[in-house]
């Protein structure tokens, strides 16, 4: 049953209430790889879920444009400090709807429609809002995009380089949403020096590794820092921007009256209550957790003859190339679900198949690790997925979700008791 329990909503609406009993359960029974997923504790689900939703507060504490924020001040601000002390930045916003208007705000903070933007390209593991031609940032700015190098996998800093420098960019994003390996930040700071731009690192994968001391933090290279708050931070859906003091206002402005009207204050409670728990030793942990499970399913994967892109994985994500195992990642992704194995089908670089039907998947180990899954688990999901990727037959499929719901019964997760 869900928790905190959902009785007055089954009562309103019982149809609703079943299809959200059916999705707890889902996310009870299933081994749930999609990288960018977590598990929330019960504590942020209830602040999600309170009469804070009801209440507009346009403006930020102590100059708001509607009265009766005498709750709620006190919230952003706890927020805020929150956030400030976790990551050691000067300023932060926690304002933003999600991780995408949260970074259309630092281009309008920095940047004019027209000028010349940097980002590292979607199909090399970059973000669409990183100035990809599909996305308003790619339609309304001079994008110049960077990749990853064929051989290696890995981004090759003297290439982002020598595009800097020939291009000019007045911003330039690091970060993404399938790189395995660690971020160069000084690396990329001293480039961004070098040709005056002023750079972003959006974390919004692994800004849990970074709070949990399990990857660089871009503190002190980055001027503004993008994150989501749900993905390996374990927060709420939504989103902080974080920056030196220099960009504390035009950040803060960008946001609203920029781009927003009302925060949404039962989302920055949740951030808030996340952000003690990331504070927590037990979060360091859990990060350390993260990263140590990535690595064992990947080294279990190699053993069975999967093709990694970069090799391996630093961090919580790992990308799989699918081409030596004769199946695309898309067929793949709907095996493994029907497996009970969740996670996404992905580009890998310089795939040549298209976007919608690509030769990879994407698994991530933030949401089992939550589960309490550890490192001894790893092989047993690897063989699960080379099973499934091969299995002839829904039979097959089905025996292993068996299997999978069989051992996750034995892992309690926030939210379903
Ligand atoms: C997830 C993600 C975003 C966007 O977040 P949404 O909340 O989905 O809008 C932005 N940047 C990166 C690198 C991400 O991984």
């Amino acid at each position: 049953m869900h928790q905190p329990a959902i009785s007055h909503l089954a009562a309103a609406d019982p149809v609703l209430a079943q299809l959200i009993e059916g999705e707890a359960q889902r996310q009870f029974e299933k081994v749930r790889l999609i990288a960018s997923e977590n598990y929330v504790s019960t504590a942020v689900l209830e602040a999600t879920g309170t009469v804070l939703t009801n209440k507009y507060s346009e403006g930020y504490a102590g100059k708001r444009y509607y009265e009766g924020q005498q709750f709620i001040d006190p919230i952003e601000s706890m927020a805020i400090e929150r956030a400030k002390s976790l990551f050691g930045v000067d300023h932060a916003n926690v304002q933003t709807y999600s991780g995408s208007p949260a970074n259309l705000a630092v281009y309008l903070a920095v940047a004019s429609p027209g000028d010349t933007v940097m980002g590292m390209a979607l199909p090399a593991g970059g973000h669409l809002t990183h100035g990809w031609s599909v996305s308003a940032t790619g339609k309304w700015f001079r994008s110049v995009q960077y990749g990853v190098r064929k051989d290696t996998g890995r981004i090759d800093l003297d290439e982002v380089r020598d595009l800097a420098l020939a291009e000019r960019p007045k911003l330039i994003f690091c970060g993404g949403t399938a790189i395995p390996r660690t971020i160069d930040f000084p690396a990329f700071a001293e480039i961004a020096r070098e040709v005056g731009a002023v750079l972003v690192a959006d974390i919004a994968h692994i800004a849990g590794l970074v709070a949990g001391g399990a990857h660089p933090s871009p503190v002190g290279h980055a001027e503004i820092i993008s994150t989501t708050t749900h993905k390996t931070l374990r927060g709420p859906r939504g989103a902080m921007l974080m920056s030196d003091a220099a960009h504390a206002k035009a950040l803060d402005k960008a946001v609203f009256p920029g781009l927003q009207g009302g925060p949404h204050n039962h989302t920055t409670a949740a951030i808030a209550v996340a952000l003690a728990e990331a504070a927590q030793p037990s979060f360091r942990e859990y990060a350390a957790n993260i990263v140590a499970n990535a690595k064992a399913l990947a080294d279990a994967l190699v053993a069975r003859g999967f093709e990694l892109v970069s090799g391996g994985t630093d961090n919580h994500l790992i990308l799989m190339d699918l081409t030596n195992k004769g199946i695309g990642g898309k067929p793949a992704a709907k095996a493994l679900d029907q497996a009970g194995i969740e996670l996404n089908y992905n580009t890998v670089p310089f795939d040549p198949r298209k976007p919608f039907d690509p030769s990879g998947v994407r698994l991530g180990t933030s949401a089992i690790t939550t589960r309490g899954l550890g490192v001894e688990q790893m092989p047993q999901i690897a063989e699960w997925i080379d099973r499934a990727v091969a299995a002839g037959d829904d039979a097959e499929l089905t025996a292993i979700a068996g299997e999978v719901a069989e051992l996750l019964a034995g892992y309690p997760m926030p939210g379903w008791a």
